[in-house]
Parts: C-alpha cells; structure tokens; sequence
C-alpha cells in the first residue's frame, strides 16, 4: 500500500495510478476527487470513492467499463466550487476509512460483494445505513465511452 499525501495532478498523480491494484479516495474536495476519477476512469484503475462530512459518510466504488463512476453520480465538477470548511468527527472518518478498506480488499482478492454501482450511506448521529442503487449515466462526460458498446461487445475508446 502507497498512501500519497499530495494534490491531485494528473501528472504527478498517474504514475502511481498505473501501478496501483486499487485506488482508494480520501481527498477532501471535489475537484480533486473528480480529477482522481476521471485519471482512474482513463486508466482502467478501480477506485474506492470514501466520502464524509460531519457525521455523515459515504462509500461507493468504481469499477471503469464496468459500473457507474463518481461523475455519473455527481456530475464532472462545477468550475466555481470553493473550498468549504467542513466538520470532522474523527470517529466518523475512521468508520469511514475501515469501510473503504474492506472495500479495497474486496476488489484486490475477489472477496465478498463489493459496492459496485451501490451508495452506502452512513448517517452515525442516527446510526442508520443504507445501501442505495447507483445508476450509471450513458452520456456521462467521465466514462460513458470505457463501456462496451450493445452492438459489438467491444470497449469504445477512452475519453481524453
Ligand atoms: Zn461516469
């Protein structure tokens, strides 16, 4: 495991991307972690998407050509995002990052029902959990072309 505490560059953050098994996002803004999906969505790299604000988590993963990516679900950015403060409950992250663990170890062993095209959605004031459908977006500007075409079967070319 290779933990890279930097920004995400699509040049400084590819070279590990290619060698990696599975990514696992933590970042904490959106475009970072779009950025993180689309070079993961180019590469062909799956992705564990962990999320949280306050006492409020998310987990989901990307499999490209296969399941719905982060921009299917949250669109490809929004060019005036500003970062916000945001609160973090320790506890909170953890449960988070031991969930996005478990996930990245289903996807490198094979293991277990991992949440492709699932949302677990945690809210810990409440303790309630969810797992709710994730439905991929054809005209997604992300990875709508990493599917295989009905017709032939065969992966259309990556998106740029
Ligand atoms: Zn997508």
């Amino acid at each position: 495991m290779v933990a890279v505490p930097e920004p995400i560059t699509a040049d400084q953050t590819s070279p590990f991307l290619v060698q990696a098994d599975v990514v696992v996002d933590a970042r904490h803004n959106f475009p970072e972690r779009l950025l993180l999906n689309r070079l993961c969505v180019q590469l062909g790299v799956p992705m564990v998407e962990a999320a949280m604000n306050g006492a409020e988590g998310q987990v989901s993963v990307v499999r490209p050509g296969q399941t719905a990516c982060l921009a299917c679900r949250c669109g490809d950015g929004d060019p005036e995002w500003e970062p916000l403060e945001f609160p973090v409950l320790g506890a909170v992250a953890g449960r988070v990052g031991c969930l996005a663990a478990i996930e990245a170890i289903k996807v490198v062993t094979g293991w277990g029902k991992p949440l492709d095209d699932r949302l677990l959605t945690l809210d810990l004031e409440h303790m309630i959990f969810q797992t709710l459908p994730i439905t991929r977006d054809p005209a997604c500007p992300v990875c709508a072309g990493s599917y295989p075409t009905p017709a032939t079967g065969t992966a259309q070319s990556r998106p740029n």
